[in-house]
């Protein structure tokens, strides 16, 4: 479909009432349906018993990552694409920006423990996904600001890692070469004061990040280390919380902050409107906010996790899939007047640690992790105001020992960039421990305020 087409299609979306927009949604996940059970073998088997002539939403079982990861050849819808390839392709940053078999882009997720999922997104998604960039969350941005050539632009980035940032990164200083100079990577593993003291020398209009980095630039400008005066901040990825959006407001004057809420699995899913509020893109996405029993939560209550349908990929369909996040469905409607499935997505709970004053966001452990395989799963635990602990399950192959040391090299060196320089890191023997609350591994946890509840009683 041409992109004029697309974004026509959203603005007739928008300006059609939500009931007859939902069943045009409907339609597409019937499509949907079809085109998997007819070739993704493994989907074929899953949804066996489903009629795609009559069918219900949450008759279809929810669908977590690690399994289909293991199922990855049998779930995509074309059988050229094998696992191998596409692990060799990302392998070359040469490739970064390219199509994969000259048709696909790829991308992997990233910042959990578990091996990062391959992600294949057809040419549908790209454009459909590229419109509600355009349309809904840059159209009321001047297009300057995305310019090398009029702006200075920061990007931080997971270096060497098939990221979305990664790639509108590599892709802005492909269009702009003799710009060069005027877009600026950063690493999420740079210590922060190196982040601050480039941002500083830099001084950009627009600046691209995370949302946990971008909450800690938030405080360095609020104490005066940082000084710069961007125009605009885009968060993407992770998601941005009211919190971090309060910070950022407060820390940057005439700044307009925008959220992306988007994941290697469905794509855009939810981004800000003009009131700065969180909206699904449903045209495409069926976004389900559910409790620990998969049920759906009611209006105002935060779901356990999230369960994304993205109708707009053919070659690797993402329906009912999990993602960790907490959103919340909110019951009033938006001042901007559109009526999409209004959202605020919440952090999960300990998804930064305090060492010395000093807050460490957990991408900073997550990315190091990326980049370091041979533990089939891991926690950092900070289990005291001054010890971080890692936990982690090896395979019989890995040499622990060895393995640690270069760990704790690294992360010594990220904890002494930050200036917490009495922090001890130590092996634990522990497994890592899930949630009580939902019963999730998270990376990178803080258990200080649990083991000081116990010393209290
Ligand atoms: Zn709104």
């Amino acid at each position: 479909m041409p992109e004029s087409e697309i974004i026509r299609e959203i603005e007739v979306f928008d300006a059609t009432p939500r009931v007859v927009s939902l069943e045009r949604r409907a339609n597409r996940l019937k499509q949907l349906l079809l085109h998997a059970k007819e070739h993704s073998p493994y989907l074929s088997k899953l949804y066996r018993d489903i009629d795609p002539e009559n069918f219900t939403l949450n008759e279809l079982p929810v669908q977590e990552r690690a399994i289909l990861e293991q199922n990855f050849e049998e779930w995509v819808t074309d059988p050229a694409i094998r696992k191998d390839d596409a692990k060799a392709f990302l392998s070359n940053p040469e490739n970064m920006a390219t199509p994969f078999m000259g048709k696909y882009s790829l991308v992997t997720t990233s910042g959990t423990s578990d091996a990062p999922l391959i992600v294949v997104r057809d040419k549908l998604h790209q454009e459909v996904h590229q419109a509600f960039r355009l349309k809904r969350l840059l159209g009321r941005i001047p297009p300057e600001l995305f310019r090398p050539d009029c702006n200075r632009i920061a990007i931080i980035l997971l270096k060497n890692a098939p990221s979305a940032n990664y790639i509108s990164y590599v892709k802005l200083k492909r269009l702009f070469p003799e710009k060069s100079e005027n877009i600026l990577g950063l690493s999420t593993i740079e210590p922060i004061p190196e982040l601050v003291r480039k941002l500083n020398e830099f001084q950009p209009a627009t600046l691209c990040g995370y949302s946990s980095l971008l909450g800690v630039l938030a405080l360095e400008q609020i104490h005066g280390r940082l000084q710069i005066a961007p125009s605009l901040i885009l968060s993407s990825a992770e998601q941005l919380t009211e919190a971090t959006i309060a910070a950022l407001r407060n820390a940057f004057e005439n700044c307009t902050v925008l959220n992306d809420y988007c994941a290697a699995e469905g794509g855009e899913i939810a981004m800000t409107c003009p009131c700065g509020k969180l909206h699904v893109n449903e045209d495409w996405i069926i976004l389900e906010p559910v409790d620990e029993e998969d049920r759906p939560v009611c209006p105002m209550e935060i779901s356990d996790s999230v369960l994304v349908t993205d109708l707009s990929n053919f070659v690797q369909p993402i329906i009912r899939y999990r993602l960790d996040d907490r959103v919340q469905p909110m019951s009033k409607p938006c001042r901007c007047g559109s009526k999409r499935q209004l959202i605020t997505v919440h952090g999960r709970e300990s998804d930064v640690v305090i060492f010395e004053n000093i807050l460490l966001p957990s991408i900073v452990f997550t990315t190091l992790m990326n980049d370091m395989p041979g533990v089939l799963s891991y926690q950092f635990a900070q289990t005291q105001r001054n010890r971080l602990e890692f936990r982690a399950v090896y395979p019989d192959e890995t040499d622990r020992t060895a393995f640690f040391n270069a760990l704790n090299e690294r992360v010594s060196h990220i904890l002494r960039g930050n200036g917490c320089t009495h922090v001890q890191f130590v092996a634990s023997d522990t497994l890592p421990k899930s949630s009580a609350r939902g019963g999730k591994l998270k990376s990178v946890t803080s258990e200080i305020w649990q083991n000081f509840a116990e010393e209290e009683e």
